[in-house]
């Protein structure tokens, strides 16, 4: 589903990411870890096309996406769900709304994307909050609307940058079952994160990266 193929990143000459061969099969899920700095969000970004490599290639769903024009950025994008950290949610808007929003740019009609919200916020157990603003559910629940927004456009591929950093162990453990439950039904998940008791727990694949490089095996296989 992922592969690099000798991936470089630098930023005005500095490098974040130095030659780095890794593959990622379909239906896997695997976690990305290493220091701050290490380059994550920088490996994330250039899954999501937010950056593009110095040097190398990353081929995600058999494209290249050195190959992709601008326009083909967005559907690109639509085979991605996104979760971040601090889930970047609209308080003004009730949680359908916020999980509606990806449909809405996609220009679903209000029916379809009606019943995907709530197909959405069933699977992450939050169909009876719909009216509500995120402002008044706990950060557990804030973060399952995130999981919910980024899951809501069906994506084959689940990118998560540090989704447990601001919860606590119980909450961190809910929220990767989730992504697992996600997995089992063959969606590919990478997850970045620094909690090393949660991740040796799990037992899924490791990408470690030091200093722009990745340590440990090329190739990721499946637990
Ligand atoms: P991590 O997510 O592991 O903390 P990052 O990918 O954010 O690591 O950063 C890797 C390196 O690249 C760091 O040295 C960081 O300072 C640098 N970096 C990241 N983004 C930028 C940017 N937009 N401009 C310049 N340097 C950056």
């Amino acid at each position: 589903m992922i592969r690099f193929e000798q991936v470089g990143k630098k930023y005005h000459e500095k490098n974040a990411l130095v030659s780095n061969n890794f593959h990622l099969q379909r239906g896997d899920m695997a976690f990305l870890t290493g220091h701050s700095g290490a380059g994550k969000s920088t490996l994330l970004k250039l899954i999501m096309l937010m950056e593009r490599p110095t040097s190398g290639k990353v081929i995600v769903d058999r494209e290249d996406l050195s190959q992709l024009s601008r326009k083909q950025i967005p559907a690109h994008r639509r085979k991605i769900g996104l979760v971040f950290q601090n889930h970047q949610l609209l308080m003004d808007y009730s949680v359908f709304d916020n999980v509606a929003l990806p449909l809405k740019i996609s220009g679903y009609n209000e029916r379809d994307s009606g019943r995907r919200v709530r197909a959405a916020l069933d699977k992450v157990g939050l169909l009876d909050k719909e009216k509500l603003s995120p402002q008044v559910l706990s950060s557990g629940e804030q973060q399952r609307i995130g999981i919910a927004r980024a899951i809501v456009n069906k994506p084959k591929l689940i990118l998560a940058d540090e989704p447990t950093g601001n919860l606590d162990p119980a909450l961190s453990a809910e929220i990767m079952h989730l992504f697992q439950q996600f997995n089992q039904v063959g969606v590919t998940v990478l997850i970045a994160s620094h909690d090393l008791a949660l991740i040796q727990r799990l037992q899924h694949p490791v990408i470690q990266l030091n200093q722009g490089r990745i340590s440990g095996p090329l190739s990721v296989m499946g637990p």
